[in-house]
């Protein structure tokens, strides 16, 4: 955590850099470093990858890149582990570049590997090939369901019912399509499920056994259709489902939800149900990482003379805050482990306050005599100070 990161360079790009330059640079070092492309320093080539992703996850996002200018790498909380992949949500920015390479590197390498739980699991890194021109049994398709919640939900975990749309196997003819002994065997194939081609190149003769295209395998066909489904074998249906949110989870995160996506075909396992997380912005307080920073408005007084301050906490309660007597504008106060949750379970990150002195702008006629005499009474190092500074300042 010590550890200086310079975003920037590792990017190759200037502070000021657009969206977009910083998106080309990511995508020309991701090409260079990807470690399936470089087979001899694989090792180093994958040390660099990981570090130009780090990069462009903080500065491709403008919160976590406002955080980074401010505070540095202390803005931009990782965890205790710092970048790992399941940080990472860029995937979809360079999903292209790579296809399946892309696949095979992080293929089930997200999320919670601690605990076990396969609850988030990488949309992309699960093979989803479709099956081939034979009659296979296919796994249905997964879907994809969007969710805000409010930072305090994401701190604190959560369960929400959502309602999804998707294909189940009709209840009536359990996904045959056919009524009732409305099953025929099939005339092209007898029953087999399979036919023989015969095709002539030149001289030679190939024969293939493929499954039988009208039954696609079955052997079966359809004479009387199911009315539910009107023979397709599924209906559109409505369905309420339970997420148990963990602690943590962040905009980005992906809950997997196994077998709650479309059915599947010809006896296939249906798919999954992919709720990708948005978290809303907090009226108060800004995330980076597993760090929360807030603003924390004192006045005048309570700064010169210092003060124990009450704040409000992401989990609801307060957590108070002494100030000492001389605390500056922009002074950051570290209030320890009072930010958010980590996924992976390891403890929480801090809340960082900043101070922000209020100038008062109501005074009475007393107050303001008070204040006039003590600016008077100031010493002659600050004037100096203070006139040397604005010397500087018509200079430039
Ligand atoms: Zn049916
Ligand atoms: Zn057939």
């Amino acid at each position: 955590m010590t550890e200086k990161k310079e975003y920037y360079k590792t990017l190759g790009v200037e502070r000021g850099s657009s969206q977009d330059e910083i998106k080309r640079a990511y995508r020309r070092l991701a090409k260079k470093y990807h470690p399936d492309l470089n087979k001899e320093n694989h090792k180093e080539s994958e040390e660099k990858f990981k570090e130009v992703s780090e990069a462009y996850e903080v500065l491709s996002d403008s919160q976590k890149r406002a955080n980074y200018d401010k505070f540095g790498s202390a803005g931009v909380d990782f965890g205790r582990g710092g970048f790992e992949w399941s940080n990472f949500t860029r995937f979809s920015d360079v999903e292209d570049i790579f296809g399946g390479l892309f696949k095979d590197l992080f293929g089930g390498n997200f999320g919670r590997a601690q605990g076990g739980s396969s609850m988030f699991d990488d949309l992309f890194g699960r093979g989803h090939t479709r099956a081939d021109a034979g009659y296979r049994p296919e796994r249905g398709s997964d879907i994809r369901y969007d969710l805000e919640i409010d930072l305090e939900d994401a701190a604190m975990g959560m369960e929400e019912e959502i309602s999804i749309a998707r294909l189940d196997l009709c209840p009536n003819c359990s996904g045959t399509g056919a009524s009732a002994g409305g099953l025929e065997t099939c005339a092209t194939c007898g029953g087999a499920g399979q036919v023989k081609r015969v095709q002539r190149q030149g001289f030679a003769q190939f024969i293939s056994i493929g499954s039988c295209p009208r039954c696609r395998g079955t052997g079966k066909a359809i004479k009387d259709p199911c009315e539910n489904c009107n023979g397709n074998g599924k209906i559109k249906v409505n369905k309420k489902i339970l997420v148990k949110m963990p602690a943590g989870v962040d905009t980005g995160s992906r809950l997997r939800i196994a077998g709650e996506g479309n059915a599947g075909e010809r006896g296939g396992p249906p798919g999954d149900l992919y709720v990708m997380i948005h978290v809303k912005e907090h009226e108060f307080f800004k995330r980076g990482g597993n760090n929360l920073f807030c603003d924390a408005p004192v006045h005048f007084a309570q700064a010169v003379f210092g003060d124990e301050i009450e704040l409000m906490t992401i989990e609801g309660g307060t957590v108070r805050l002494k100030m000492p007597a001389g605390t500056q504008s922009g002074t950051v106060f570290r209030l320890k482990n009072k930010g958010m949750p980590d996924l992976r379970g390891y403890g929480k990150g801090n809340m960082l306050a900043k101070v922000q002195i209020i100038t008062p702008s109501k005074l009475s006629k007393r107050q303001k005599e008070l204040l006039r005499e003590f600016d008077e009474g100031e010493g002659a190092g600050n004037k100096q100070k203070k006139s040397a500074f604005w010397k500087n300042k018509k200079t430039k």
